[in-house]
């Protein structure tokens, strides 16, 4: 039997797991943490007396996750309508400014992508078309919190049609939390999966791959490593096989940082989605599992610059102060904010990734090649869905297909 070992228990590792484990291998499943799921991070939180499930991580299920929809089925998991619109947020900070203009301006530029040619970033875009002013601000801003980085350090090319749409396209959750998938797959791996097993190395050693956690070795016969990108870019975290041709793709992916804040509301609200331009941060109140609203004010901030201004560093006071200024229209309680803070946990080393001006096609199918007996799968290797939930579970179920193509090639 083929001994696969799989690193990182993050959704894209559990596609691995799962699509190996259905093709007959013997799988492991190394996790450092105490619980699988990863950027998948959902807990109980406390509002108008009752408990309400909060997203720490992952929160929306969008357009065209296939994928995660299949996955669901499979796990009987059904999807929640949030009742709001993940695309369209008010500027609320700038009331002169409308969602609708800056749709407008996200469509012009986006087709001034179409039309120009060469490596472009966001900012390049919107000097191109000469624009300045309260709009442009709003529409970098509301880029900037999205991607996680800078509107010059993201490639123009795919960027702005994602927020070009002010066509409020439904967004959902998975009842009762996110989380529920993940366990959902762990639960099938059952004793595949080892929790609180830091891996140390991965080194291609002969015909093996030597997997070192807890300082001891192990042998596999192959290893699908699905651990975040900021780990494999800090040569200080672990030890592993990655080529030069790899490394120069990874060079033009940029990671993202991003943190969230959730607040206990005293009323029931209305759904609503509303960002703050100056602060890099938006708001929302949404459905919960049972089609009403749940009194719980989520809020997410984008790019480490505008974090650290929001003093995440220091805690949630000083972000919390500034989300109860935009939010004066909430009955927000005196209850303490939860914080997560992706930047500086040092399992994910940041929230996820965007492309860097220059990322080619060339880069993506490097970022998804094998190197040896090391397969690859990440949120920041799938092209079309990179950051998302979607891109996490596609690239497991790839590198899954790719290994078990490539065995039975040596098989036959
Ligand atoms: C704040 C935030 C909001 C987001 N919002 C959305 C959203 O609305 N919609 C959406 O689709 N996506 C969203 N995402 C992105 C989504 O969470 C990720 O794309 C996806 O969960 C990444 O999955 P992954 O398996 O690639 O990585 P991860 O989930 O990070 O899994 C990697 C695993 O590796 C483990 N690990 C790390 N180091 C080691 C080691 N040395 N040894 C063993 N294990 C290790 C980690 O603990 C982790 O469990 C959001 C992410 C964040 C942070």
């Amino acid at each position: 039997m083929t001994r696969t070992a799989v690193l990182g228990a993050g959704l894209a590792g559990l596609a691995a797991a799962t699509e190996l484990v259905r093709a007959g291998h013997d799988v492991t499943v190394f996790e450092a943490r105490d619980r699988v799921g990863g950027r998948v991070w959902s807990e109980t939180f406390s509002a108008a007396g009752e408990l309400h499930v909060i997203e720490r991580g992952a929160e929306f299920v969008l357009g065209g996750y296939a994928t995660l929809r299949e996955y669901c089925r499979e796990h009987g998991l059904e999807l929640v309508d949030t009742g709001m619109s993940y695309y369209v947020r008010t500027p609320a900070d700038r009331p002169d400014v409308s969602t609708h203009a800056m749709a407008t301006l996200g469509q012009r530029a986006a087709r001034a992508v179409a039309a120009g040619s060469g490596p472009r970033s966001v900012a390049d875009v919107l000097d191109v078309i000469d624009v300045e002013g309260d709009t442009r601000e709003a529409l970098e801003s509301r880029i900037e919190m999205s991607t996680a980085v800078l509107v010059d350090q993201v490639t123009a090319e795919g960027t702005l049609d994602h927020v070009a749409s002010f066509d409020p396209q439904p967004s959902w959750r998975i009842g009762g939390g996110n989380q529920h998938l993940p366990d959902a797959m762990a639960s099938v791996l059952g004793d595949a999966i080892r929790l609180n097993s830091k891996v140390e190395a991965a080194l291609q050693h002969g015909d093996k791959v030597v997997v070192t956690a807890g300082g001891e070795d192990e042998y596999f016969d192959y290893a699908v490593v699905a651990l975040p990108f900021g780990i494999l870019i800090d040569p200080t975290s672990l030890r592993i096989d990655i080529p030069g041709w790899k490394r120069e793709a990874m060079s033009r992916v940029v990671q993202g940082n991003a943190a969230k804040l959730h607040l206990a509301l005293d009323e029931v609200p209305q759904t609503s989605a509303l960002m703050s331009v100056s602060g890099r941060f938006w708001t929302w109140t949404a459905n919960g599992p049972g089609g009403t609203v749940a009194p719980v004010l989520n809020c997410f901030g984008g790019e480490i610059g505008h974090l650290l201004r929001l003093g995440i560093d220091r805690g949630a006071r000083e972000w919390e102060g500034e989300v109860r200024d935009l939010r004066a229209d909430l009955a927000i309680g005196p209850a303490r904010a939860v914080l997560t803070n992706w930047p500086f946990d040092p399992l994910a080393r940041g929230a996820y990734t965007a492309h860097a001006p220059g990322f080619s096609v060339a880069d993506a199918e490097a970022l998804a090649s094998a190197h040896g007996r090391l397969y690859f799968a990440g949120e920041y290797i799938d092209a079309e869905f990179t950051g998302l939930m979607e891109g996490a579970l596609r690239s497991g179920h790839s590198a899954a297909a790719a290994l078990i193509a490539a065995e039975s090639k040596v098989a036959a």
